[in-house]
C-alpha cells in the first residue's frame, strides 16, 4: 500500500485532494479517507504503480460497477485478451 506517500494531500480532511469527493461516507465505498485522498483515487494509483494488493481490490470494484472508468493496463504482452475474463472471474471471491 502507498497511503503514506499522499499524507501531506490531506490539508483539507473532508474531501479528496484529487477529486474533491466527500471523504469517509458511509454510503460511498470510495470515499474511504486514504491520507486526504479518497479511496477511488488511492485505487487507482496503487494499480496503476502494480501495487498487487490494490490492483486486485481495485479489479474487484470494477467488476461490481463501482469504478465505470477505470480501465486496467495490460501488459503489453500475449495475454491481453484475458482482461475482460479477470474481471468477472475476480467478481465475487477476493473481496
Ligand atoms: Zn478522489
Amino acid at each position: 500500500m502507498t497511503h503514506l506517500l499522499f499524507g501531506e494531500a490531506g490539508r483539507n480532511c473532508s474531501a479528496c485532494a484529487v477529486c474533491a469527493r466527500a471523504l469517509g461516507q458511509h454510503a460511498d465505498p470510495m470515499s474511504l479517507d486514504c491520507g486526504g485522498i479518497c479511496w477511488g483515487c488511492q485505487g487507482e494509483i496503487g494499480a496503476a504503480a502494480g501495487d498487487p494488493v490494490d490492483l486486485a481490490q481495485v479489479r474487484v470494484e470494477a467488476a461490481q460497477g463501482l469504478r465505470p472508468d477505470w480501465c486496467e493496463k495490460v501488459p503489453k504482452v500475449s495475454n491481453a485478451r484475458t482482461r475482460r475474463s479477470l474481471l468477472v472471474d475476480h467478481a465475487p471471491s477476493e473481496a
